[in-house]
C-alpha cells in the first residue's frame, strides 16, 4: 500500500455536543471471518462486495485524520482484523504515529486464530496490547460456539503473542446456557498465565438464529456467583469505556465486567468506531452515522475530510437505548462484525 502523508495536527481536539472529548477510534477494517460465532452472525452470512469496503490507503487516511484531531489510541477490529489480506501492512504504516508520539496506543481485537502467524509483526510495529475473545477452554463448546473452530489454533495463538511480548486480555462472551459454568475456570487461567480476563454481556446487534433473551445472562449474577468463593476488590480504572475493573484477591489478576444492558456508561465515553465501509457510528447503541467513504470518493480534500468528522462528532448521540426484549428485533440492525463491538 502507499502511505498517505502525515495530516499536520488540526487545530482544537474533537468534542462532541455534550462535552465528551473523542479520543479512541476502533476501525474495522473487514467485515470477514474464518469463525461465525453464534451470537455475533448468522451461520450464512452475506459479505460486502470489495469495492464497498475501504481500501487499506483510505483506512489509513481516515485513521490518520483521526490522529491528526487528537485521537490518541486506535483499535483495528472486524470481522476479525487478521483476515483482512494486507492488514500488516496497515498495521505497519499506522505505526508511524506511534513512532512521533501522536498515537499514545495502537492496538487491536482478534480471535486468535492467526495471532501465532503475525504475533512477532505485531510487536515489531510498536503493538503492545491485543485483546483476543476466547469464551470457552472446551474445544467441543469451542467448535460449536463459533460453528467450526479449531480451539488449538488460538491458544497456540495465544502462546506466540505472549512469547512476542503482547500483553494479552481474554475477552468471553456470558451466555447462559453454554459457558456460565465455565467462566470461574476460565478467568482462573487466564489469570494463571499473568492475563487480564473481562465478561461481556450479549448485545442485541444484528439478527443471527439464536434467541437473545435465552442467551442473555446478567454479569451482576456472574459476579455474585464468583463473590461465592472469590474476593473482588474494586480498582478504579477508568478507561472510558463500559468496563469496570475489579482484582481477584485469590488469583491477583485484574477481571472487568462490561455491562452495556446493565450499567449506563454513556456519560464518560471518549469512542467513536467506522465500520470498513466508511461509516462513522458515533454511539455503538444508535444507528446515527457519517459516510465517511462517500466524502472521500467524491475527491475530498484533508480539509473537506476533517470537517466531515467534525460535524459526525459534534452530532453524537447523548447516549444508547439497549433493551432486550422478547418482542422486540436487534436494537441495532447491523451485526457486532459491521462495528466491530
Ligand atoms: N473477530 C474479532 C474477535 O472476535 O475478537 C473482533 C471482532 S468481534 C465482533 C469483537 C468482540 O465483539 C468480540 O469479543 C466478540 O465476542 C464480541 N461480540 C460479538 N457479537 C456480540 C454481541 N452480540 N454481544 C456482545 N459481544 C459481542
Ligand atoms: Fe468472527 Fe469475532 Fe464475530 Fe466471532 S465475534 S464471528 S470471531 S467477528
Amino acid at each position: 500500500m502507499t502511505r498517505t502523508p502525515a495530516f499536520p495536527p488540526q487545530g482544537p481536539p474533537l468534542i462532541d455536543g455534550f462535552g465528551r472529548t473523542v479520543t479512541y477510534l476502533r476501525l474495522s477494517v473487514t467485515d470477514r471471518c474464518d469463525l461465525r460465532c453464534t451470537y455475533c452472525m448468522a451461520e450464512h452470512m452475506t459479505f460486502l462486495p470489495k469495492a464497498q469496503v475501504l481500501t487499506l490507503e483510505e483506512l489509513d487516511r481516515i485513521a490518520s485524520a483521526f490522529v491528526a484531531l487528537g485521537v490518541r489510541k486506535l483499535r483495528l477490529t472486524g470481522g476479525e482484523p487478521l483476515v483482512r489480506k494486507g492488514v500488516m501492512e496497515l498495521v505497519e504504516s499506522l505505526s508511524r504515529h506511534l513512532a512521533t508520539g501522536d498515537l499514545s496506543e495502537l492496538t487491536l481485537t482478534t480471535n486468535g486464530t492467526r495471532l501465532a502467524e503475525f504475533a512477532d509483526r505485531l510487536a515489531g510495529a510498536g503493538v503492545k496490547r491485543i485483546n483476543v475473545s476466547l469464551d470457552t477452554l472446551r474445544p467441543d463448546l469451542f467448535r460449536a460456539l463459533t460453528r467450526g473452530g479449531d480451539l488449538a489454533k488460538v491458544l497456540a495463538g495465544i502462546d506466540a503473542a505472549q512469547a512476542a511480548g503482547l500483553k494479552v486480555k481474554i475477552n468471553a462472551v456470558a451466555l447462559k446456557d453454554d459457558n456460565a459454568s465455565e467462566l470461574p475456570g476460565l478467568i482462573a487461567w487466564a489469570h494463571g498465565r499473568g492475563l487480564d480476563a473481562t465478561l461481556i454481556e450479549t448485545m442485541p446487534m444484528g439478527e443471527v438464529e439464536a434467541d437473545r433473551t435465552d442467551q442473555f445472562l446478567s454479569l451482576k449474577d456472574v459476579r455474585r456467583e464468583l463473590e461465592g468463593f472469590w474476593t473482588l476488590e474494586d480498582i478504579p480504572l477508568n478507561t472510558g469505556g463500559p468496563a469496570r475493573y475489579v482484582r481477584v484477591a485469590e488469583t491477583g489478576g485484574r477481571l472487568g465486567f462490561i455491562t452495556p444492558l446493565t450499567h449506563n456508561f454513556c456519560e464518560a465515553c471518549n469512542r467513536v468506531r467506522l465500520t470498513c465501509t466508511g461509516t462513522l457510528h458515533t454511539c455503538l447503541g444508535q444507528e446515527d452515522s457519517a459516510d465517511l467513504r462517500a466524502v472521500l470518493r467524491a475527491g475530498a480534500s484533508d480539509a473537506d475530510l476533517i470537517e466531515a468528522i467534525r460535524l459526525a462528532v459534534d452530532a453524537k448521540p447523548k447516549g444508547h437505548d439497549f433493551r432486550i426484549a422478547r418482542a422486540a428485533g436487534p436494537a441495532v440492525a447491523r451485526h457486532m462484525s459491521t462495528t466491530g463491538g
